[in-house]
């Protein structure tokens, strides 16, 4: 067995401090970290990534998004290369919802091929939570739109990976849009 490093064991800590009062948005009140731990998961034993870094911004990938962590933070916590990769799948929080979902759409494929990744199995993740049920308080049309808008987000970036482009698009299959 191949042993996880210091800093990768200290990444999923951080990240876990990090969200610890969230929740995902299902019935069931998941804790947050679940969906980070997920994604990076996603790439590790799905995806056969053994980029730590990648792995480790994948813990990460929601931290500046959702909590009081900052660039800085993470920089100075686990270093340029996986600060630059949180940036890269991190959504200006300052612009309108649907300005972001629109951003989603078109920096897709302007990103690096290892924030590809990341975004890539963040979507999977959020499509299989939302095959499992509907957040609280959306109809079944915002829970379909969401399918949808995501799609328009994955056609922006297939190639990247075979393993994860055919998981996504089984989803996409299922949901009528393939
Ligand atoms: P949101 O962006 O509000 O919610 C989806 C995001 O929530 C995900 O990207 C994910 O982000 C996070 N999340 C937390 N828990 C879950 C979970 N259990 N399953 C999936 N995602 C979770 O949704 P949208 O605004 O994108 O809504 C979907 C569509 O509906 C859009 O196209 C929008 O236009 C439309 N809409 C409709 C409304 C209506 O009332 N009809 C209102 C608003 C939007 P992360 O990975 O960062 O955690
Ligand atoms: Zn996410």
């Amino acid at each position: 067995m191949t042993h996880p490093s210091r800093k990768f064991m200290e990444c999923l800590q951080y990240a876990a401090h990090q969200h610890k009062d969230q929740r995902r948005k299902d019935t069931a009140g998941t804790p947050y970290i679940n969906h980070p731990i997920n994604v990076a998961t996603i790439l590790a034993l799905e995806a056969c990534i053994e980029d730590e870094n990648v792995l480790m911004a994948a813990l990460l990938h929601d931290v500046v998004e959702d909590t009081t962590a900052t660039f800085k933070d993470v920089e100075q916590l686990f270093g340029a290369d996986v600060c630059g990769l949180v940036r890269e799948v991190t959504d200006d929080k300052t612009l309108e919802k649907q300005e972001r979902k629109r951003l989603q759409i078109v920096n897709a494929p302007k990103s690096s091929q290892r924030a590809k990744l990341i975004k890539l199995a963040d979507k999977l993740d959020n499509l299989r939570d939302l095959q499992k049920n509907t957040p609280q308080g959306w109809t079944q049309e915002r829970r379909e739109q969401y399918f949808v808008w995501a799609k328009c987000v994955v056609d922006n970036m297939r190639g990247i990976n075979g393993v994860l482009d055919e998981k996504l698009d089984e989803i996409f299959r299922e949901r009528g849009l393939l």
